[in-house]
């Protein structure tokens, strides 16, 4: 059944532990650092009830409707029904919230399509995973996840460097109802805010880190556990007008602390077994149908940034000198690629035995390269075009409250198309995605959030269809038979003459 906002907000309230520093916060929907942000999931709830998203926000089943990132697609509709939703979803959050409901509801969609790979010799948790994923779409559930292993347990072979015992999250014992877990594992965005934390691991982990290696979902509320959130931005925004987007849509980020956590093997998916740990995000369409609204959701941060930078040279009255206009077109060229590689990925879907389809995987790897590539530079020039134009405004809107400064300062930072309060808002606006700590965090997590650089190439690397173009080169290579190199023609020749030359004397 589907939850409104309402619902959604009354689940935050289940006595969950968040520390903000020594803080302990007591309920994030009203916590001058989380409360905002709240209102914004709540907000994405919400939409599903109104006309224009609900079709494309929810679909229906045997007479129920369920959030459509619970959809499993079995056509080219169905992946491009999904798609739409991670735009909406997007747009209503201006790109700013990438571990959206849509994320990890991607995750166990995705699993679910694939139970199988679950079931091994020695543990069958494949119908762990199927019953989940109905509880999951049936409870609306809003899943965040934690699956990057702290720095120094990771595989010596890729990191090239031993491994630490540091306090990873892990199995500490295990009886017939269930496992206990233990440790710290980085770094779950908007899991304050979440229903449920999907624990696993996305990098490889080290030999002999078995008992790490375990996936399993766990309630913000189970006791021993407390997420230790970084800096609530939101909490420092000076005002919704200052910095519009600090204030309503600062995701979150905390370290995930389990104490002693007891899980049900009901909600075991792994365990035991490093290379499945990792794999089981591979062998099935789970991180291809998360990292797919990863790059939608990119998209509508770079629409965003494109229309700030836009706007900031019109009010500059720069937007048709040459060069300007010609760094705007340099914007307006990545976010069309970024576009068609996301719709791409539809075009040149997968086709799975099971009846399933799949957005292409190379093409999301290579979308989400692209993304953690090039987000930097986009924010480079943004600022660029900006100038000194971002710092130029009042420290805050308490100039609005001043009659007196707000006189001057209506008369003498207007500019003949732009009244001064306008461009307060837009610059305010740009400096919030460009220069605040907010933003900063932003280059850091469309930089990081599928891993490091090495690791993205390395998901490309492993999608790449080698065979094929292994076969394209070959074909070429035969080809050219050793008869065809002998026959030169008069340049060819001259440029062999030239290179037979003696070296010129030295004087
Ligand atoms: C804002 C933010 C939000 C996040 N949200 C989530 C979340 O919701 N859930 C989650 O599970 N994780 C999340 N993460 C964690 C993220 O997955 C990790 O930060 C990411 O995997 C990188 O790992 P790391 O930070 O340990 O960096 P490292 O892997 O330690 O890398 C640090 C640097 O060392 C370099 N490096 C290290 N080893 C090598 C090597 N062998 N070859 C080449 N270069 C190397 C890397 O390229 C990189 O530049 C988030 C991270 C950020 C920053």
């Amino acid at each position: 059944m589907l939850k409104n906002g309402a619902d959604y907000l009354e689940g935050l309230r289940d006595g969950r532990v968040v520390y903000v520093g020594g803080e302990r916060v007591d309920d994030v929907t009203t916590h001058p650092g989380f409360r905002n942000a709240a209102s914004s999931y709540a907000r994405i709830y919400d939409a599903r009830f109104e006309a224009p998203f609900r079709e494309i926000l929810s679909y229906e089943e045997n007479g129920e409707r369920y959030a459509t990132y619970f959809l499993q697609p079995r056509s080219r509709a169905d992946l491009e029904k999904r798609t739409k939703s991670c735009e909406i979803i997007a747009e209503l959050t201006y790109g700013m919230m990438g571990r959206s409901p849509d994320f990890v509801g991607g995750y166990i969609a995705g699993a679910a399509m694939q139970p199988e790979v679950f079931d091994t010799g020695s543990h069958k948790f494949a119908s762990h995973v199927s019953s989940f994923y109905e509880y999951c779409r049936r409870n609306d559930v809003f899943l965040s996840h934690a699956v990057t292993p702290p720095q120094g347990t990771r595989d010596k072979k890729m990191y090239q460097r031993e491994a630490a015992r540091v306090p990873a999250l892990g199995v500490v014992a295990e009886d017939s109802s269930g496992v206990t877990i233990s440790g710290i594992k980085m770094l779950a965005t908007s899991a304050a805010f979440s229903d449920e934390v999907w624990i696993g691991n996305i990098l490889p982990l080290a030999e002999g880190h078995e008992n790490e290696s375990v996936t399993c979902i766990v309630r913000p509320n189970a006791p021993g556990l407390s997420l230790w959130s970084r800096k609530p931005y939101e909490r420092y925004a000076v005002s919704e007008f200052d910095n519009y987007l600090s204030y309503h849509f600062d995701e979150s980020d905390c370290i995930v602390v389990c104490d002693n956590v007891k899980v049900p093997w009901e909600r075991v998916f792994t365990h035991n077994d490093i290379g499945l740990s990792r794999q089981i995000y591979f062998r099935t369409p789970a991180h291809t149908l998360s990292n797919h609204q990863a790059g939608v959701r990119y998209a509508a941060k770079m629409k965003l940034l494109l229309g700030l930078a836009r706007m900031i040279t019109k009010s500059s009255g720069i937007e048709t000198v040459p060069a300007v206009a010609d760094d705007l077109g340099h914007l307006a060229a990545l976010y069309g690629m970024m576009k068609g590689m996301i719709y791409g990925q539809i075009q040149d879907h997968e086709n799975l035995p099971s009846g399933f389809v799949n957005y292409n995987r190379h093409y999301m790897y290579s979308a989400i390269y692209f993304a953690t590539q090039h987000y930097d530079q986009i924010c480079a020039k943004v600022r660029e075009l900006s100038g000194g134009s971002v710092l130029q405004m009042p420290a805050d809107v308490s100039v609005l409250h001043n009659p007196e400064t707000r006189g001057l300062f209506e008369e003498l930072w207007q500019t003949p198309t732009h009244s001064a309060v306008d461009r307060f808002k837009l610059f305010k606006l740009a400096w919030d995605l460009l220069g605040t700590d907010f933003a900063g965090r932003h280059l850091q997590y469309e930089r990081f959030y599928m891993g490091p650089a090495f690791v993205v190439r390395g998901h490309n690397s492993r999608e790449c269809p080698w065979n094929e173009i292994d076969e394209y080169v070959c074909e070429l290579l035969d080809r050219i038979k050793p008869g065809n190199l002998l026959v030169h023609s008069p340049t060819e020749e001259k440029a062999r003459e030239r290179y037979r030359a003696p070296p010129m004397p030295v004087k």
